[in-house]
Protein backbone atom coordinates (compact mmCIF):
# COMPACT_ATOMS: atom_id res chain seq x y z
CA UNK A 1 0.00 0.00 0.00
CA UNK A 2 1.23 3.39 -0.91
CA UNK A 3 -0.24 7.04 0.33
CA UNK A 4 0.04 10.41 -0.44
CA UNK A 5 -1.71 13.87 0.32
CA UNK A 6 -3.03 16.03 -2.43
CA UNK A 7 -4.42 19.06 -0.42
CA UNK A 8 -6.23 17.96 2.47
CA UNK A 9 -7.58 14.98 0.81
CA UNK A 10 -5.95 11.29 1.01
CA UNK A 11 -5.27 9.22 -1.30
CA UNK A 12 -4.24 5.66 -0.92
CA UNK A 13 -3.19 3.12 -3.82
CA UNK A 14 -3.63 -0.47 -2.62
CA UNK A 15 -2.82 -3.94 -3.34
CA UNK A 16 -5.72 -5.75 -4.87
CA UNK A 17 -4.16 -8.88 -5.92
CA UNK A 18 -1.16 -10.14 -8.21
CA UNK A 19 -1.42 -12.20 -11.34
CA UNK A 20 -0.12 -12.57 -14.83
CA UNK A 21 -1.33 -12.30 -17.91
CA UNK A 22 -0.25 -13.57 -21.75
CA UNK A 23 2.76 -10.33 -22.83
CA UNK A 24 1.81 -11.07 -26.43
CA UNK A 25 -2.46 -9.83 -25.38
CA UNK A 26 -0.54 -7.41 -23.26
CA UNK A 27 1.72 -5.60 -25.85
CA UNK A 28 -0.83 -6.10 -29.33
CA UNK A 29 1.17 -5.48 -32.37
CA UNK A 30 4.53 -4.68 -30.39
CA UNK A 31 6.63 -7.63 -31.03
CA UNK A 32 7.79 -9.65 -28.19
CA UNK A 33 12.06 -9.42 -29.14
CA UNK A 34 11.03 -5.32 -28.08
CA UNK A 35 8.30 -5.96 -25.19
CA UNK A 36 10.41 -9.07 -23.80
CA UNK A 37 13.28 -6.60 -22.81
CA UNK A 38 11.18 -4.30 -20.51
CA UNK A 39 9.47 -7.18 -18.55
CA UNK A 40 10.45 -10.65 -18.47
CA UNK A 41 7.83 -13.52 -19.17
CA UNK A 42 7.58 -16.47 -17.57
CA UNK A 43 7.91 -20.45 -19.12
CA UNK A 44 4.22 -19.77 -19.86
CA UNK A 45 4.89 -16.33 -21.60
CA UNK A 46 3.10 -14.79 -19.23
CA UNK A 47 4.17 -11.25 -17.42
CA UNK A 48 3.89 -10.27 -13.46
CA UNK A 49 1.06 -8.01 -13.22
CA UNK A 50 -0.95 -7.33 -10.53
CA UNK A 51 -4.59 -4.63 -9.61
CA UNK A 52 -3.75 -1.53 -7.49
CA UNK A 53 -7.36 0.27 -6.75
CA UNK A 54 -7.18 3.63 -5.57
CA UNK A 55 -9.45 4.80 -2.49
CA UNK A 56 -9.59 8.62 -2.37
CA UNK A 57 -10.75 10.31 0.89
CA UNK A 58 -11.89 13.60 0.23
CA UNK A 59 -14.06 16.05 3.11
CA UNK A 60 -17.27 14.80 1.71
CA UNK A 61 -17.19 10.97 0.38
CA UNK A 62 -14.96 7.90 0.46
CA UNK A 63 -14.50 6.62 -3.04
CA UNK A 64 -12.97 3.43 -4.15
CA UNK A 65 -11.80 3.02 -7.68
CA UNK A 66 -12.11 -0.34 -8.78
CA UNK A 67 -11.64 -3.19 -6.58
CA UNK A 68 -8.88 -5.72 -8.10
CA UNK A 69 -8.98 -9.23 -8.93
CA UNK A 70 -10.44 -10.32 -5.54
CA UNK A 71 -10.33 -13.83 -4.01
CA UNK A 72 -12.10 -17.07 -3.45
CA UNK A 73 -11.15 -18.11 -6.96
CA UNK A 74 -11.12 -21.82 -8.16
CA UNK A 75 -7.83 -23.77 -8.44
CA UNK A 76 -8.00 -23.95 -12.72
CA UNK A 77 -8.14 -19.83 -12.19
CA UNK A 78 -5.79 -19.43 -10.14
CA UNK A 79 -3.38 -21.85 -12.53
CA UNK A 80 -4.41 -19.98 -15.65
CA UNK A 81 -3.72 -16.19 -14.34
CA UNK A 82 -1.52 -17.20 -11.67
CA UNK A 83 -3.60 -15.61 -8.74
CA UNK A 84 -2.33 -14.51 -5.49
CA UNK A 85 -5.24 -13.10 -3.45
CA UNK A 86 -4.32 -10.23 -0.88
CA UNK A 87 -7.07 -8.25 1.82
CA UNK A 88 -7.35 -5.04 0.02
CA UNK A 89 -7.84 -3.23 3.24
CA UNK A 90 -4.61 -4.99 5.56
CA UNK A 91 -2.88 -2.02 6.91
CA UNK A 92 -5.53 0.54 6.92
CA UNK A 93 -7.97 2.40 9.25
CA UNK A 94 -10.50 2.59 6.64
CA UNK A 95 -12.96 -0.66 6.05
CA UNK A 96 -15.43 -1.35 3.24
CA UNK A 97 -17.98 -0.07 5.41
CA UNK A 98 -16.37 3.19 5.05
CA UNK A 99 -16.62 3.30 1.64
CA UNK A 100 -19.07 5.80 0.09
CA UNK A 101 -18.85 5.19 -3.89
CA UNK A 102 -17.18 2.69 -5.77
CA UNK A 103 -15.53 3.74 -8.98
CA UNK A 104 -15.71 1.10 -11.87
CA UNK A 105 -13.44 2.08 -14.96
CA UNK A 106 -15.03 -1.13 -16.60
CA UNK A 107 -16.24 -4.52 -15.31
CA UNK A 108 -13.69 -6.81 -16.15
CA UNK A 109 -12.54 -9.28 -13.60
CA UNK A 110 -8.98 -7.83 -12.77
CA UNK A 111 -10.73 -4.23 -12.08
CA UNK A 112 -13.80 -5.52 -10.14
CA UNK A 113 -14.01 -9.32 -9.45
CA UNK A 114 -13.28 -8.39 -5.71
CA UNK A 115 -16.65 -6.15 -5.36
CA UNK A 116 -18.20 -10.04 -3.90
CA UNK A 117 -15.04 -10.32 -1.20
CA UNK A 118 -16.19 -7.81 0.98
CA UNK A 119 -19.08 -6.46 2.57
CA UNK A 120 -19.38 -2.90 0.98
CA UNK A 121 -22.72 -1.85 3.19
CA UNK A 122 -23.30 1.60 1.97
CA UNK A 123 -21.73 1.73 -1.43
CA UNK A 124 -23.17 2.72 -4.57
CA UNK A 125 -21.25 1.79 -7.90
CA UNK A 126 -20.71 4.06 -10.74
CA UNK A 127 -20.42 2.80 -13.79
CA UNK A 128 -20.57 3.60 -17.55
CA UNK A 129 -23.95 2.11 -18.98
CA UNK A 130 -22.02 1.16 -22.28
CA UNK A 131 -19.84 -0.84 -19.84
CA UNK A 132 -23.35 -2.59 -18.09
CA UNK A 133 -24.54 -3.47 -20.83
CA UNK A 134 -21.79 -4.69 -22.15
CA UNK A 135 -20.71 -6.27 -19.36
CA UNK A 136 -24.23 -8.12 -19.48
CA UNK A 137 -24.62 -8.95 -22.88
CA UNK A 138 -20.87 -9.88 -23.91
CA UNK A 139 -19.86 -11.33 -26.89
CA UNK A 140 -17.79 -13.80 -28.16
CA UNK A 141 -14.49 -11.52 -28.02
CA UNK A 142 -15.18 -10.18 -24.46
CA UNK A 143 -16.38 -13.62 -22.59
CA UNK A 144 -13.90 -14.29 -21.29
CA UNK A 145 -12.78 -10.97 -19.01
CA UNK A 146 -16.78 -10.80 -17.86
CA UNK A 147 -17.60 -13.13 -15.00
CA UNK A 148 -21.32 -13.25 -14.06
CA UNK A 149 -21.50 -14.51 -10.64
CA UNK A 150 -19.15 -11.51 -10.17
CA UNK A 151 -21.18 -8.98 -11.78
CA UNK A 152 -24.87 -9.99 -11.32
CA UNK A 153 -24.81 -9.09 -7.37
CA UNK A 154 -23.69 -5.19 -8.29
CA UNK A 155 -26.98 -4.65 -9.98
CA UNK A 156 -29.00 -3.06 -6.68
CA UNK A 157 -26.24 -0.24 -6.08
CA UNK A 158 -25.61 0.46 -9.54
CA UNK A 159 -25.43 4.08 -10.90
CA UNK A 160 -25.46 4.54 -14.25
CA UNK A 161 -23.65 7.75 -16.00
CA UNK A 162 -22.95 8.34 -19.61
CA UNK A 163 -20.02 10.03 -20.77
CA UNK A 164 -17.59 12.19 -18.84
CA UNK A 165 -19.21 13.15 -15.49
CA UNK A 166 -18.33 15.17 -12.48
CA UNK A 167 -18.98 13.35 -9.24
CA UNK A 168 -18.30 16.29 -6.84
CA UNK A 169 -15.97 18.81 -7.26
CA UNK A 170 -12.67 17.36 -7.68
CA UNK A 171 -13.66 13.99 -8.46
CA UNK A 172 -14.22 13.45 -12.56
CA UNK A 173 -14.97 10.69 -14.53
CA UNK A 174 -13.66 10.78 -18.28
CA UNK A 175 -14.82 8.35 -21.00
CA UNK A 176 -12.08 7.16 -23.05
CA UNK A 177 -13.93 4.03 -24.23
CA UNK A 178 -10.69 1.46 -26.31
CA UNK A 179 -10.19 -1.37 -23.96
CA UNK A 180 -13.84 -1.26 -23.88
CA UNK A 181 -16.81 0.65 -24.73
CA UNK A 182 -17.48 2.12 -21.65
CA UNK A 183 -14.14 2.58 -20.08
CA UNK A 184 -13.48 5.13 -17.98
CA UNK A 185 -10.77 6.77 -15.99
CA UNK A 186 -10.91 8.92 -12.67
CA UNK A 187 -9.24 12.74 -12.68
CA UNK A 188 -8.85 13.52 -8.86
CA UNK A 189 -8.01 17.53 -8.49
CA UNK A 190 -7.55 19.38 -5.36
CA UNK A 191 -5.81 22.71 -4.66
CA UNK A 192 -4.84 22.97 -8.16
CA UNK A 193 -2.94 19.71 -7.88
CA UNK A 194 -4.24 16.32 -9.43
CA UNK A 195 -3.99 12.69 -10.02
CA UNK A 196 -5.28 11.04 -12.95
CA UNK A 197 -6.38 7.15 -12.40
CA UNK A 198 -5.22 5.51 -16.12
CA UNK A 199 -7.11 2.19 -15.69
CA UNK A 200 -6.56 0.38 -18.89
CA UNK A 201 -6.03 3.07 -21.09
CA UNK A 202 -1.85 2.68 -19.79
CA UNK A 203 -1.82 -0.28 -17.63
CA UNK A 204 1.91 -0.50 -16.64
CA UNK A 205 4.88 2.13 -16.97
CA UNK A 206 6.15 0.20 -20.50
CA UNK A 207 2.78 0.60 -21.88
CA UNK A 208 3.30 4.64 -22.51
CA UNK A 209 4.35 4.60 -25.72
CA UNK A 210 1.53 5.95 -28.04
CA UNK A 211 1.67 2.40 -30.27
CA UNK A 212 1.81 -0.01 -27.04
CA UNK A 213 -2.05 -0.36 -26.74
CA UNK A 214 -3.28 -4.14 -25.25
CA UNK A 215 -3.96 -6.51 -27.59
CA UNK A 216 -6.77 -7.08 -25.36
CA UNK A 217 -8.60 -3.61 -26.43
CA UNK A 218 -11.67 -3.78 -28.30
CA UNK A 219 -11.14 -0.61 -30.17
CA UNK A 220 -7.30 0.14 -30.11
CA UNK A 221 -6.98 2.82 -32.61
CA UNK A 222 -9.76 4.88 -29.79
CA UNK A 223 -7.50 4.08 -27.31
CA UNK A 224 -4.33 6.12 -29.35
CA UNK A 225 -6.66 8.74 -29.85
CA UNK A 226 -7.55 8.90 -26.61
CA UNK A 227 -3.82 8.95 -25.35
CA UNK A 228 -3.33 11.69 -27.42
CA UNK A 229 -6.20 13.73 -25.89
CA UNK A 230 -5.16 12.40 -22.01
CA UNK A 231 -1.42 12.95 -22.15
CA UNK A 232 -2.34 16.57 -23.52
CA UNK A 233 -4.08 17.23 -20.27
CA UNK A 234 -1.78 15.62 -18.62
CA UNK A 235 1.24 17.60 -19.85
CA UNK A 236 -0.70 20.94 -19.69
CA UNK A 237 -1.64 20.50 -16.24
CA UNK A 238 1.16 18.37 -14.71
CA UNK A 239 -1.33 15.80 -12.93
CA UNK A 240 0.36 12.78 -11.15
CA UNK A 241 -0.26 9.65 -12.94
CA UNK A 242 -1.84 6.11 -11.03
CA UNK A 243 -0.91 3.21 -12.54
CA UNK A 244 -3.07 0.26 -12.04
CA UNK A 245 -1.50 -2.92 -13.17
CA UNK A 246 2.48 -2.63 -12.43
CA UNK A 247 3.25 -5.44 -9.84
CA UNK A 248 4.73 -2.72 -7.74
CA UNK A 249 2.45 0.17 -7.33
CA UNK A 250 3.65 2.73 -9.58
CA UNK A 251 3.00 6.80 -9.87
CA UNK A 252 4.65 9.36 -11.63
CA UNK A 253 4.88 12.57 -13.77
CA UNK A 254 4.83 12.64 -17.69
CA UNK A 255 7.34 13.98 -19.41
CA UNK A 256 8.63 14.49 -23.46
CA UNK A 257 11.90 13.36 -24.31
CA UNK A 258 13.31 13.34 -27.71
CA UNK A 259 9.67 13.26 -29.08
CA UNK A 260 8.41 10.17 -27.25
CA UNK A 261 6.34 10.32 -24.00
CA UNK A 262 8.19 9.20 -20.76
CA UNK A 263 7.81 8.19 -16.90
CA UNK A 264 9.09 10.28 -14.41
CA UNK A 265 8.19 8.01 -11.15
CA UNK A 266 8.30 9.27 -7.26
ZN1 LIG B 1 -7.20 -4.33 -16.65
Amino acid sequence: MRYIKLGDWEIYQLDGGKFSLDGGAMFGVVPKVLWEKLIKPDERNRIPMASHPLLVKTNKNIYLIDVGIGKNWDEKFKDIYDVKEENLFENLDIGPEDVDYIIATHLHFDHMAGYVNYNFKKAKVIVQAYEWQDANFPHLRSRASYIKERIEPLKDKIILVEGDYKVEDGIYLILTGGHTRGHQIVLIERDNKGIIFMADLVPTIHHIPYPYVMGYDLYPVDTLYARYRIYNLILKYNYLMAFEHDREAKMGYLKIENNKPTIELI
